[in-house]
Formats: C-alpha cells, sequence, structure tokens
C-alpha cells in the first residue's frame, strides 16, 4: 500500500459539505433520531407531470442510444426558445449545451481557462465547488466578498478592483447560494462598463436559480448584454426550476470561439446525456409553467415567516434572501464559531444546517438554512434552534 503517486492536482479538490452534512444526518435518522434537515440543497416539489410522462414514453419507445454530445437539437432549440421567451434574448441554438446537471459546466470553464499563473475571481460566500475546480486546474483562487450589509448582492467595484492581468475569468451567482443575495440591475450595468476594459476576462455565469425570486421584478440575466456575450459562459438547468436534481440535467450557452472546446471536454467525459431524461427535459421547458409558479409562491410565503422567526430572536439577525431558498444568518450574537453552531445543533437537537465557512472564510458566522421543506418541518426546526439557542 501506498505505492501509488497521485497528481497534485487531486489533493487540491475541495468538496461539499453540504453532502458531508447530509450523510450524517442520515446516519442519525437511521439510529432513529428524528432529524430536521434544513441542510437540503433541492426544492421539495415535484417536477412538471409532462416531463416524467415523457421520460417514461422515451424509455417506453426505444430511445436508449447516445444522442449528439451536445443535447438532443429539439432540446437546445427549445432552450433557445426558453431564453428568448423569458429574457427576449436571440441566442443560436448551436451555442446551446446540454450537460448532465449543470456541474461541468464549471469544470469545463475551469479546465479551459484554469492553470499555473492564471488567476479565477470567485464570491466568497459561495458554492464552495467553484473554489474547489479553481484550485484543482492550478489557477490562483481569488474571493471577492459578498457583503451582509448589502443584501449579499453583488458590489461590482469589489470584483472590478481585483482584476489583473492574470485575471481569465470571473464567476458571478445571482440568485446565489448560500445566500440568497441577487445582483441588482445597475450593478450589472457598472460590472459589464468595467468588464469593457478588461477585453481579456471570461465570465462564468451561474443562473441555476433564475426563475426562484421574490422581488416583483425578475433579476438581471448577463446574457442580456450583447458587448459580452462573445466572452460569456451561462450556466442554468432543470435541477431547480422543475425539482429534478436527481435526473442529472443542465444547460450552458457559450461564445462561438469555444463550442469547439465545450465539444471536445463532453466527448471526453461523458459523450451525451442520458436521452430520457432529455426528453424530459423537453417536455418541462415546452409544457405549462405552473408547477414553477406554485414552488415560487410557496417558497416566498415560507420565506417570510422564516425570517420573521429568525429576527425574533436576539441571537439571530438574517437578511431577507432575494431568491434561491436558502437563508444565510448571522450568528455571531450566539457566541459559537458556524462549525460548533452546525455541529452542536444537529447532536443536541437533531437539527442539520450548514456551516457559513462551508461557503468560503467571509462565511463566518453565518449558517445557511434552506426552505425547501414543509412548513411544519420548518417550524419544528425553528422551535428546536430557538430551545437550542435560549440554552447556550
Ligand atoms: N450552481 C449552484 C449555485 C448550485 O447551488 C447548484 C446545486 O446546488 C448547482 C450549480 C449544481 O446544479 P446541478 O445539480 O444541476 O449540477
Amino acid at each position: 500500500m501506498n505505492e501509488l503517486t497521485l497528481a497534485a492536482r487531486v489533493e487540491r479538490l475541495g468538496t461539499e459539505s453540504a453532502f458531508d452534512v447530509l450523510m450524517r444526518a442520515n446516519r442519525l435518522a437511521a439510529e432513529g433520531r428524528d432529524i430536521v434537515n434544513l441542510g437540503i440543497g433541492q426544492p421539495d416539489a415535484k417536477p412538471p407531470a409532462t416531463a416524467i410522462e415523457a421520460a417514461r414514453k422515451a424509455l417506453r419507445d426505444g430511445d436508449h442510444g447516445y444522442t449528439e454530445p451536445p443535447g438532443l437539437p429539439a432540446l437546445r432549440e427549445a432552450v433557445a426558445a426558453d431564453l428568448d421567451r423569458r429574457l427576449g434574448v436571440d441566442v443560436a441554438p448551436d451555442r446551446v449545451f446540454v450537460t448532465p446537471g449543470a456541474k461541468p459546466v464549471m469544470f469545463f470553464a475551469m479546465l479551459m481557462f484554469g492553470e499555473s499563473g492564471a488567476e479565477i475571481l470567485y464570491p466568497d460566500p459561495g458554492f464552495p465547488i467553484y473554489r474547489s475546480m479553481i484550485d484543482f486546474s492550478g489557477a490562483g483562487a481569488i474571493p471577492y466578498r459578498l457583503e451582509e450589509s448589502r443584501g449579499f448582492s453583488l458590489d461590482p467595484e469589489s470584483v472590478l478592483e481585483q482584476v489583473t492581468e492574470r485575471t481569465r475569468l470571473i464567476i458571478l451567482n445571482s440568485p446565489a447560494n448560500p445566500t440568497g443575495g441577487v445582483t441588482a440591475r445597475k450593478d450589472m450595468d457598472r460590472l459589464v462598463e468595467g468588464l469593457l476594459e478588461h477585453p481579456q476576462v471570461a465570465v462564468l455565469t451561474d443562473e441555476i436559480y433564475d426563475r426562484i425570486y421574490f422581488d416583483e421584478r425578475r433579476p438581471p440575466s448577463l446574457l442580456e448584454y450583447p458587448e459580452i456575450r462573445d466572452r460569456l459562459i451561462v450556466l442554468n438547468g432543470w435541477s431547480k426550476t422543475y425539482a429534478m436534481t436527481g435526473w442529472r440535467l443542465g444547460y450552458s450557452v457559450w461564445p462561438c470561439e469555444l463550442v469547439d472546446k465545450v465539444l471536445r471536454l463532453a466527448i471526453n467525459c461523458h459523450s451525451c446525456v442520458n436521452t430520457a431524461a432529455q426528453m424530459g427535459g423537453l417536455a418541462a421547458l415546452e409544457g405549462p409553467q405552473d408547477t414553477v409558479s406554485a414552488m415560487v409562491s410557496e417558497f416566498a410565503s415560507r420565506r417570510t415567516r422564516l425570517v420573521d422567526r429568525l429576527n425574533a430572536l436576539s441571537s439571530f439577525s438574517c437578511q431577507p434572501p432575494g431568491g434561491a431558498f436558502y437563508v444565510f444568518p448571522n450568528i455571531t450574537s450566539t457566541g459559537l464559531s458556524g462549525r460548533a453552531f452546525q455541529d452542536r445543533l444537529l447532536a443536541e437537537e437533531g437539527v442539520a444546517l450548514i456551516d457559513g465557512t462551508s461557503f468560503g472564510a467571509a462565511g463566518e458566522g453565518f449558517v445557511r438554512i434552506s426552505f425547501a421543506l414543509d412548513q411544519p418541518r420548518i417550524d419544528e426546526g425553528m422551535d428546536r434552534i430557538a430551545r437550542f439557542v435560549s440554552n447556550l
């Protein structure tokens, strides 16, 4: 044993602690504990019935073979039509790529741009896989902070001031995991204006939560800025919008210049996405959208109630999230670190949530609570949290 010599990059890979906490919570539940899982990162809604039926039909009808690596042509056209309908943007279907979930889009972007000597900017707190994949690629990982005082909405100056001649890629995420922060249109305008001075910098915009927002106005998409189209990678998919996390179905839009590169990465990596899942995804896009609106209005009412309950406790201060299905309250006045709060709450009260530092150093003093579970369970979790903090 231990004669194996691994590539150094493997040691640099990080992880997503939400999965670790989920496994610990599941172990406790298997031992008979009643666990309230507020760590969950997927909607509790059901996928559209039309999607399920289309996937079943595909399997029955013999759609068992490979598809073209970028995805079924009809599905890529449907994605382009959906972007046109929702955002009023004209995207050529041959720039759309379907992937097994949206995560490979991060992987591919980081493999394309990241190497020793390059720098990639990413949000802190932010989705942990960004940092992990930057490290894996060998590039320097440069965090830009999202501030609680701004409701965790992106400050364009804090991004632009970190751009150097080594910067190759900037990662953006709005609405954001773990904070629910949404980038304001005026800030996006300013960011794009600033980026015009740095034509060598590409942008990866993670818009996977774009349909889950609580303001009247939808969050702006970077696709609405033609001036950076030729260096913009858009990540999106079916996981959150249609509650289809386990189907592993995502999509991305790439600059023309990179289409051939992503095709090669896809062929080297996964060949194509499960055909029945693609047929299901097509039906979800083309069918009634009532499951989406019902899910979002349910999230909106849970969010209001959760934020109110947290702010009623003196140990918490909680910004209302603009989108996604998480709150990111400040817990510094409990006197516990985020990690201690997470571990003790699970052990003592059987409530799982995620320590803010799982999302970057700037997450210290915060925890992520998901409201993607039914209201009675959220209430039960909150009762236990209230008891836990009152006993501290
Ligand atoms: N991007 C963000 C910000 C996420 O929170 C997630 C999942 O939690 C993903 C991407 C990954 O999506 P998928 O499950 O489609 O790979």
